[in-house]
């Protein structure tokens, strides 16, 4: 397979024949790391899409003629195309379109942002946003009704929490939903009352809905904005590729729609959610071929294990530390799984599973186990069906070894140990720390790690992930006991967990991943160096280009710098 790359090597070694060679773009006098571990280089010309030549300033001069456009890039590096390995496409979109609560460190800052939203919205009519996570705050506890009702008595207001797991509602909203202290919480959900026995508005998951169902729905329109807003949001943060991890046919549709229009710019490797008709009705299809110039794909299935470990959802071997009544939630249909997993290896179509818990783990890794052991190789339509374990997240030690032996991708979120380990020792005991978050070990064992952002959820920005890979400490700098500090990786291994191992788990290694002849034209342009500043400054490192198949899809080179 890899036969492709030295072929398109040679065709343009020989163009400095009688034919001059020529590049459509010329990228020169920046700091080059191609990925492959190589020496220095500074230069790379493209043509139609595709990396022609990799080398020295020197010699750049050669690609360039009047129809090359020639971007000086001095004091910038560039790195291959960084991609999100697990991320919510349209969630990020939503989180766009409404109000973006991500980063709101204290709850003045949250309110601050509430404010300027209400401000812009007609009174009566519903302000909704996503992404606070109160335990940054001091003291870090849930904001109440009333925090929200002093900024906006006249809208009806519900903003969730990052992880989706909580909402907090506004007395308005609360009104309108018909939500009282007398109310009672739907199963699955719980109604957060205050000493008066009044709601304080922090409804819990399924309670959710309660107020959700009168959130007026979102329309076509406002679906496909929010994706173009994701895709703006992807490519001004250096991403050039999003595993979208779920998703229906109606949303395929709409992204086909979006690139025919060319209002998606990033490049998706899209996911249908399963077991059930939309899963089984891809796997009769089979992997479908790259469209859109390569931009979108469309081979794989997202499964959902277990729940969360913030809402002791994830399903643990044995009892949450800080609730031994609780084992967590397998959310899945098993049986089904079974079923459809053996007709994907048939049908040759890829399986991510989620899976945060040790037992979620375990039982993924048996489902994926058993299902390689029924069907042997010469019955499926590709012999390395690359079965992906979305999160890793707690892992019994033991069954780290497993992910090699049964050739599953690990695909890892970094930013979700830098927060989660804040609570995670109490949470599930020391002792459970051992297996988790353990990327290093993963990749010593040979395993291929993804990495990812999971954002909505997180805020899905490279530089935190990058930097919460190599540093394990949280932003500020902080850790703790269960941190696991030998678990971090090399600043080389970061780059691949957003880089080759990416391309890798999308079958994509021979045309993207690394900075080399006959690849993709897709780079992330940064105004630094992260593979050597001090690991705090990682998280200033701003992306100033993005390149995608050879077309620049966001500059910020001329503005200042
Ligand atoms: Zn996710």
């Amino acid at each position: 397979m890899r036969r492709f790359v030295p072929m398109v090597f040679l065709l343009a070694a020989c163009g400095g024949g009688d034919a001059a060679p020529r590049a459509d773009l010329v990228l020169r006098g920046a700091t080059v790391y191609t990925g492959e571990g190589d020496g220095a280089a500074q230069a790379i010309a493209v043509r139609e899409g595709r990396i022609v030549w990799v080398g020295a300033e020197a010699d750049a001069e050669a690609w360039i003629d009047a129809g090359t456009e020639v971007r000086d890039l001095t004091g910038r590096v560039i790195y291959p195309g960084f991609v999100d390995a697990h991320a919510h496409f349209g969630g990020i979109g939503q989180r766009e379109l409404t109000l973006n609560l991500e980063g709101t460190d204290t709850k003045d800052a949250f309110l601050t942002r509430l404010e300027e939203a209400v401000a812009r919205t007609p009174k009566g009519e519903w302000v909704t946003g996503r992404g606070w996570i109160e335990t940054f705050w001091d003291p870090p506890v849930f904001p109440t009704r009333h925090d929200l009702d002093r900024i906006a008595p006249d809208h009806p207001v519900l903003l969730t929490r990052a992880d989706g797991h909580a909402s907090i509602a506004n007395s308005a909203a609360l009104r309108l939903a018909g939500v009282t202290g007398a109310t009672p919480a739907p199963p699955g959900g719980a109604i957060n009352l205050d000493v008066d026995g009044e709601p304080t508005g922090m409804l819990i998951d399924r309670a959710q809905a309660l107020v959700r169902r009168h959130v007026p729905e979102t329309s076509t329109a406002q679906l496909e904005r929010a994706m173009e807003l994701a895709s703006e949001r992807s490519v001004r943060l250096g991403w050039t590729q999003v595993h979208d991890m779920h998703g229906s046919w109606d949303e395929v549709a709409m992204m086909r729609r979006l690139y025919d229009q060319d209002r998606i710019k990033v490049r998706l490797y899209k996911t249908i959610s399963g077991p059930g008709e939309q899963a089984d009705s891809l796997i009769a299809l089979g992997p479908q071929p790259p469209e859109f110039d390569d931009r979108f794909e469309l081979r794989a299935i997202k499964i959902v294990v277990d729940g969360a470990l913030g809402s002791r959802g994830a399903a643990l071997l044995d009892p949450y530390s800080d609730d031994p009544a609780t084992l967590g939630l397998i959310t899945t249909d098993t049986v089904a799984v079974k079923a459809m997993l053996r007709a994907a290896l048939r049908g040759g179509i890829q399986v991510a599973g989620h899976a945060i818990g040790d037992r979620a783990n375990r039982l993924l890794l048996d489902l994926y186990g058993d299902a390689l052991a029924a069907v042997p190789t010469a019955e499926r339509a590709i012999a390395e069906p690359r079965w992906r374990n979305e999160h890793s997240q707690i892992v019994q030690p033991a069954d780290l070894p497993r992910f090699a032996e049964l050739g599953v991708i690990a695909s890892m979120q970094p930013s979700h140990a830098i927060g989660d380990l804040h609570f995670v020792p109490s949470r599930i005991g020391l002792d459970r720390t051992a297996g988790a978050y353990a990327w290093h070990s993963l990749l010593e064992l040979g395993v291929p790690v993804a990495g990812g952002s999971d954002a909505p959820v997180e805020r899905g920005e490279p530089m935190i992930e990058f930097y919460a890979a190599v540093a394990r400490k949280d932003l500020q700098g902080r850790d703790g006991p269960g941190w696991h500090p030998e678990e971090r990786v090399t600043r080389e291994q970061a780059l691949a967990m957003f880089t080759r191992y990416p391309a890798f788990a999308a079958f994509a290694e021979d045309r993207a991943g690394t900075i080399a002849v006959g690849k993709r034209a897709d780079f992330t342009i940064l105004d630094r160096d992260i593979m050597v500043i001090p690991e705090p400054e990682i998280l200033q490192a701003t992306n100033v280009m993005t390149v995608i198949g050879g077309r620049i899809v966001y500059d910020a080179t001329s503005g200042s710098p």
